[in-house]
């Protein structure tokens, strides 16, 4: 990673206050891994989209204390907000298509159980895709980690892209696609199904929501390929990536 190291905090009223501080996970990492020292300076991030240059004051035993000197607005995130909506996967993949979404840009992260999925999720695979998530935002210089939501109703996880301006569903048995990612602009959620594939009911609800059918071509992807692919291909469309 260049530069400061970056750590995630609560959020910051900065100037009102001028210090900040840096416990649980964070801190250990900031400890053990990073090896911070009081007097090292760091950047801290709340969530905001805001950055904060700070030196480091105190380190006690279960946290650390950091003197923030000035803030500014990260210049990193995307100007359109992307969701990636990604039906839960097996083993480790699903930490795969987080990570790398989360470097492409994407705002929020949504993953869901579908008739042919068969992966399990519960509480604590969630919180660490938003460790995931949060390192991921870290090591590519983002100022904002997307938080990473669970749908265990597929309704629910498309019902929640209503407000997105533009509805992608990447279909692996689609012919043809019914919008032209090159041409989409504002917003978009991108729906992408896990390795068991969408239904076809679960295909029709999408098209009555107003979601767009989206073929990747003749070859049928991985699901978590097919994630990324249809992640970079949007972010590029929306004037990213370049
Ligand atoms: N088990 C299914 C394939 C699932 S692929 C089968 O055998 O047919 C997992 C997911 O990746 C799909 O649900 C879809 O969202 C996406 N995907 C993979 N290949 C695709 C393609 N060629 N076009 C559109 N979407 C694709």
């Amino acid at each position: 990673m260049s530069g400061r190291k970056r750590f995630f905090v609560r959020e910051i009223d900065y100037p009102e206050m001028s210090e900040a501080v840096l416990d649980g996970e964070e801190f250990i990492h900031a400890k053990t891994v990073q090896r911070v020292e009081e007097g090292t300076e760091i950047i801290l991030l709340d969530g905001s989209g805001k950055e904060y240059s700070a030196i480091v004051a105190k380190i006690s035993k279960h946290s650390l204390t950091a003197h923030i000197t000035g803030g500014w607005d990260g210049s990193r995130e995307p100007k359109t907000e992307i969701y990636l909506l990604c039906g839960a996967l097996k083993g480790d993949k699903t930490e795969l298509a987080v990570q790398k979404a989360t470097e492409l840009g994407v705002g929020r992260i949504g993953i869901f159980s579908s008739e042919y999925c068969s992966a399990f999720m519960n509480a604590n695979k969630i919180e660490r895709l938003n460790k995931v998530a949060r390192e991921a935002a870290k090591q590519c210089m983002r100022s904002r980690a997307p938080e990473v939501v669970y749908f265990d109703k597929f309704a629910d996880a498309l019902n929640s892209a209503k407000d997105y301006k533009n509805k992608l569903f990447a279909c692996e048995f689609a012919k043809q696609s019914q919008t032209d990612i090159m041409s989409i602009n504002g917003s978009a959620a991108l729906a992408v199904g896990s390795e068991g594939g969408f239904s076809e009911k679960e295909f029709a609800f999408s098209q009555e929501l107003g979601f767009s059918s989206i073929t990747l071509g003749k070859r049928i992807l991985r699901a978590e390929t097919a994630a990324v692919a249809l992640t970079a291909l949007v972010s590029y469309a929306l004037g990213e990536l370049r």
